[in-house]
Formats: C-alpha cells, structure tokens, sequence
C-alpha cells in the first residue's frame, strides 16, 4: 500500500492533473484508489466530475471530529474513490493550529479506511501549511510535479527541507517518490533546459515519464473527467498511463 502526498507550494505546475490522471489510470489498472482531496480550492474534487451540490460531508468534517471519514467518502466518475474538498477547508487549517497533535489528524482519521485501498492519493494545496503537513506525516512517499519553465527550480530546496524535517520528526519512513516533469515541450529550449538540470541534481529521483503540454489534458476537469475518460487516445492520455507503470513498478 502506498500513500502519495502530490505536493509543490509554487502554484500551477500540474499537482491536481496529476493526482486525477493518476488516480484514474491506477483505478483502470485495477488498483484501489482513493484520492484525497486536501486544497481548498477543491479543483480536484470538481475535475473528479462532483459538484458541491452533491457532497453531503467533505475532508473539512472530517479533520474536526464532525463526521467519520467513511461517511464523507464518494465515488467519482471515473470509479476511484474521492474524499472531497469545499472551500470551507480554510476553516481546518485555521483550527488545526491550535489543536494538540495536529500533524497526525489526518493520519488517525485515514488509518480508519487505508486497508481498503492499494492507493491513496492526496493533492496538495499551493503552500507547506499544516495540511500539507499532515499529508505528509502520513504518506510513504512524496510526488512532485515540476513545470518546466522559468524559476521552476526555485522552492525545490525548500520543499525537500521541509520533506527531511517531517523525516526526522514524524514520519521516519517519507521519501521522495519521484519527480515528474509536466507541461513538458520538447521544441522549446527552456523546457529542456529545466529538464537537464533535473537529471542533473535528482538523477535517483526523476521519472522517464515526461507529461507534454496538452490541450486535451487542460479541457478535461471541466467535463469532470479524467483524461482518459475525456481522450483516451491523446498524448496526454498515453503520458499519465505511462507514470502509473513507473509507479507501480516497485510494488
Ligand atoms: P494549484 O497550485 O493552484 O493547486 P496545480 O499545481 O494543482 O495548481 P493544475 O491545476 O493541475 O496545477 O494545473 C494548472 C493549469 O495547467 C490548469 O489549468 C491545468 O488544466 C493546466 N495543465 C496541467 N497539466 C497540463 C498539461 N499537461 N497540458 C496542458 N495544460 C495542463
Ligand atoms: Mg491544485
């Protein structure tokens, strides 16, 4: 079994894309997935085909005692499992703050449900506050998906900081899963730029796997899809398949 915290605190480089596609790609491989929800933002709740009016619980519920996870579990449409997200998440990460332990709340609350699944994906929000860090005191390990443009590079070394902290103090057994790069495009020389230098500084770490940019990839959380509901066929499509192969690899 393995939990995978999606993360990266600089904003827009693909975490929701591929905690979905990857969600759905496993499911189609026939593992168990659930994808956890943990920005809220909730785009991964929506690009997972749930509008808000059809959660009756979401993850908020859930990390301050009001309801048991199992309770605010749904299923998606593309048949993984979903611990759904609303705005009103703003209102944990205020509270957890202030709570005793607040780093393992979600570790408790999911121990309830984890030996159902083969795989838990979480996406992240946009930042290493106290819900990244609960999702990362309770996974085996961390994706990170890296654009591959300018300043992509830059926060990396603060990332892993607080990776290696969370290491040392809660979660003995985190390690760096694997680095993607997304929004890849090979006739632009910055894209490969930022590619070398990857294979340069984490040469253990990097997938083989490069996601390309792809309309196809883009259009699909509007239709609640994940990309191979919404284009099977596309080079999008073929790219999550393909990162789920790596990641199963090593089961
Ligand atoms: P945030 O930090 O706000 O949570 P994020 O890291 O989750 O963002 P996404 O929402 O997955 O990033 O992607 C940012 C934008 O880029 C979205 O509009 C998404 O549709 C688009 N996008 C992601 N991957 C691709 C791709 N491979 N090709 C084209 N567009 C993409
Ligand atoms: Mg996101």
């Amino acid at each position: 079994m393995k939990i995978l915290s999606i993360v990266n605190q600089k904003g827009g480089v693909g975490k929701t894309t591929t905690t979905i596609n990857l969600a759905a790609c496993l499911t189609k491989m026939k593992r168990r997935v659930l994808l956890v929800d943990l920005d809220p933002q909730s785009n991964a709740t929506r690009g997972s085909g749930t509008d808000s009016a059809s959660i009756k619980y979401s993850i908020n519920d859930v990390l301050l005692d009001r309801h048991n996870i199992d309770e605010a579990i749904m299923t998606s449409n593309d048949g993984f499992d979903l611990l759904p997200a609303t705005p009103e998440l703003t209102e944990s990460e205020v509270n957890l703050i202030s709570k005793d332990n607040r780093e393992f709340t979600l570790k408790n609350k999911l121990s309830k449900v984890s030996g159902n699944y083969d795989y838990i994906l979480m996406d992240c929000p946009p930042s290493l506050n106290i819900l990244t860090v609960n999702a990362l005191v309770c996974s085996t390990g961390v994706l990170i998906p890296v654009q591959c443009e300018f300043y992509a590079l830059q926060g990396l070394s603060e990332l892993i900081n607080t990776i290696n902290q969370i290491q040392s103090s809660s979660n003995e057994s985190l390690k760096i899963e694997g680095i993607l790069r997304t929004m890849f495009d090979s006739r632009n020389n910055l894209s490969n730029d930022v590619s070398e230098q990857l294979n340069q500084y984490f040469p253990d770490n990097l997938y083989k796997t490069k996601i390309p940019r792809n309309i196809r990839v883009a259009e699909a959380p509007s239709h609640g899809m994940s990309i191979l509901q919404y284009d099977g066929l596309s080079k999008g499509s073929l790219s999550y398949y393909s990162l789920a192969g790596e990641v199963i690899k090593d089961e």
